[in-house]
């Protein structure tokens, strides 16, 4: 049996657990494999075992890898730049990291161009890191406004988070239960093209903390995959 195999099955119990105690099934939470840094025989092997979703951080990963994995759905966890938009807008099935306006714009122009519409996450920043992007709680709602009045080809699925590390997981489930009241609010209201399906949080270290607190969504690399060889971590 493989290691991939053994860490995807042992993830899927946890996420199972986790999810009854807060009255859900594990089957209604989706595991992304995170597979940045990992090569496609990794990649592909975790496909076998189970997987139908990847998540990677950087456009480039993407293009590299693209055609060297099995047919699986990519989801771009990571900090998108406009100008490369244009080369992931037909390969991903949902970018988690649409946190301006400015950003949305440029993937309702390619999409456009591309003759198909982009389901998207808007990202928050909770705690307001300066390390890491996304909107701040107080902007999600006029941001979520704005690119449903002003990108007809974006369609907005929920909202993504990436909690502050912490040693135990405790200490961040606060973060994950605002997190939660904000998509419950979007949720109650009604916008066009905005529907609050996922709620994309939870990695390695606390997963089990995000699914109580109602992610359905959990992007895991480390766990499945075990440590990346960073020349420098990424923020
Ligand atoms: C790397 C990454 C993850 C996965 O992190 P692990 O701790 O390895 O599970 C999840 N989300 C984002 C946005 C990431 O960049």
């Amino acid at each position: 049996m493989s290691l991939i195999k053994d860490n995807i099955d042992g993830i899927r119990r946890r996420m199972d657990a986790a999810a009854e105690k807060s009255g859900r099934n594990g089957d209604e939470v989706l595991l992304i494999a995170v597979t940045k840094l990992h090569a496609p025989d990794e990649i592909n092997e975790a496909i076998d075992s189970g997987i139908t979703d990847i998540g990677e951080n950087k456009v480039q990963e993407i293009l590299d890898k693209y055609d060297r994995v099995k047919p699986v759905r990519w989801h771009l966890i990571g900090h998108l730049q406009t100008n490369k938009v244009k080369y992931i807008i037909d390969k991903v099935s949902l970018i988690h990291s649409v946190d301006s306006l400015h950003l949305a714009k440029e993937i309702d122009k390619r999409a456009a161009n591309a003759g198909k519409t982009m389901d998207v996450l808007v990202q928050v920043n909770p705690e307001g890191e300066e390390t890491k992007f996304g909107t701040s709680m107080d902007d999600a709602v006029k941001l979520v406004d704005d690119i449903s009045a002003e990108c007809p080809n974006v369609f907005i699925k929920g909202l993504m988070c990436i909690a502050p590390l912490a040693e135990d997981p405790e200490e961040v489930r606060p973060v994950f239960t605002e997190v939660k009241a904000l998509f419950d609010r979007l949720a109650s209201e009604t916008r066009e093209r905005v529907e609050m399906r996922y709620l994309s949080m939870g990695m390695s270290g606390d997963f089990e903390v995000a699914i109580e607190e109602g992610a359905n969504i959990v992007r895991v690399g480390t766990a499945i995959f075990g440590n990346r060889n960073y020349r420098q971590e990424e923020k």
